[in-house]
């Protein structure tokens, strides 16, 4: 059995099957192992109520969304019993529950074995697992927007799968995103999570040329603001929007970022305009990919499973199409699936 990738979903699938008898190999293409979930703020949480999801990600695959939303508590449950410490029990998020790690420690409890740069080959041996972590680099060069990933995830899994019929899922161009303070800022890879413009909502938005384009509702996640603005945009700020964005403005400003007076802006501000932040969209994982089963097995175009072939994480797509939820959950509970739909 091989695995490929390992991020949250390959090294969860390789745990599991090692508990369950077998040995797998997990291969990985970069230097470290741990994926974009080394990265991350590493909570792995579910919407509390059903409804919600469904409300939430409404085109997204009804079965694999009731897979991850009932077995996540469990799954959860089993990373702590590997030794996984949270650091948090729950998300301080009145709309979701679940628990925080840290993604060092929790990379640590996980590896074990890994063989590093060593990407899947043109013709690997079956069973093989896919969790190479989608196309969010393939996706950020495309459209000309920064990636918020590791920079290792350009589509391999994708395009292994797609060569030996896999079918592929709506929302291919969709994308979980953040927006960023646009270059020259320099944004290490430790600063992905504090160097977030989170604060959208509360800002008035204009393209380089002066449109306006503030949407009249902006969601909690702010995912649908990346995927709106374009490469770069402008967030302007009056005193109460700063209220809630200062802290991250000037954070921006500290790394280069570019942090003007909206008065020097070349085209008109609204009244009370005070600040205004050069922002760009992220990519942070795909959200479209590989059709897969709740077995985590790839499905044909026909529907009909690819012997031998598996996906896990956000090389499976098609779970939150159309809104946002937890790619560490999916990377989870699809990790777990496909390890025990292999040890039968
Ligand atoms: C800054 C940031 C904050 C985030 N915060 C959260 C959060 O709080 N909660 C949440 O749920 N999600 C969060 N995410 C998203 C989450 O990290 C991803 O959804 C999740 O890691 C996906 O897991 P995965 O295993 O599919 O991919 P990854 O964890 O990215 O792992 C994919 C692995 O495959 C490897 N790989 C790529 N190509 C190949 C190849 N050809 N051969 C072999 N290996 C290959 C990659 O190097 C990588 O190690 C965040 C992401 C970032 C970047």
């Amino acid at each position: 059995m091989l695995i490929a990738g390992a991020g949250m979903a390959g090294l969860v699938c390789a745990a599991r099957a090692r508990e369950l008898g077998l040995r797998p190999r997990l291969i990985e293409k970069g230097t470290r192992p741990g994926g974009s979930m080394l990265l991350s703020s590493c909570v792995v949480w579910r919407h509390l109520e059903w409804e919600d999801f469904r409300a939430e990600c409404p085109a997204g695959d009804e079965e694999l969304q009731r897979l991850i939303w009932e077995r996540l508590d469990d799954a959860l449950a089993w990373l702590v019993s590997l030794g996984a410490q949270p650091v948090w029990e729950d998300t301080e998020n009145p709309r979701t529950t679940g628990k925080r790690f840290d993604p060092h420690a929790l990379t640590q409890v996980l590896a074990r074995d890994v063989e590093l740069e060593t990407p899947l080959p043109e013709d690997a041996e079956a069973p093989l697992v896919l969790a190479t972590g989608g196309f969010p680099r393939r996706l950020a060069e495309e459209r000309g927007l920064l990636l918020r990933a590791n920079p290792w995830s350009d589509g391999a899994g994708l395009d292994y799968a797609a060569a030996r019929g896999a079918g592929l899922t709506d929302g291919m161009a969709e994308f979980y995103g953040r927006v960023m303070p646009a270059p020259p800022a320099h944004i290490r890879e430790e600063d992905f999570v504090p160097l977030s413009q989170l604060y959208g909502r509360w800002a008035r938005i204009f393209t380089d040329d002066g449109r306006e384009i503030t949407p009249a509702g902006v969601a909690w996640h702010e995912s649908d603001l990346a995927q709106r603005i374009g490469p770069t945009a402008w967030f302007v700020l009056d005193d109460a929007g700063l209220a809630h964005a200062q802290e991250r403005v000037d954070a921006a400003r500290a790394v280069g970022g570019t942090v003007v007076d909206a008065a020097a802006l070349p085209f008109e501000t609204p009244p009370g305009a005070r600040t205004a932040v050069h922002v760009a969209a992220a990519v942070t994982h795909t959200m479209g990919g590989l059709r897969v089963d709740t077995c985590a097995r790839v499905l044909a175009e026909d529907d009909r499973p690819i012997p031998g072939l598996y996906a896990a994480g956000v090389d499976a797509g098609g779970v939150a199409t159309g809104g946002y939820a937890s790619g560490l959950a999916q990377a989870l509970v699809l990790g777990l699936a496909a390890a025990e739909e292999l040890a039968g």
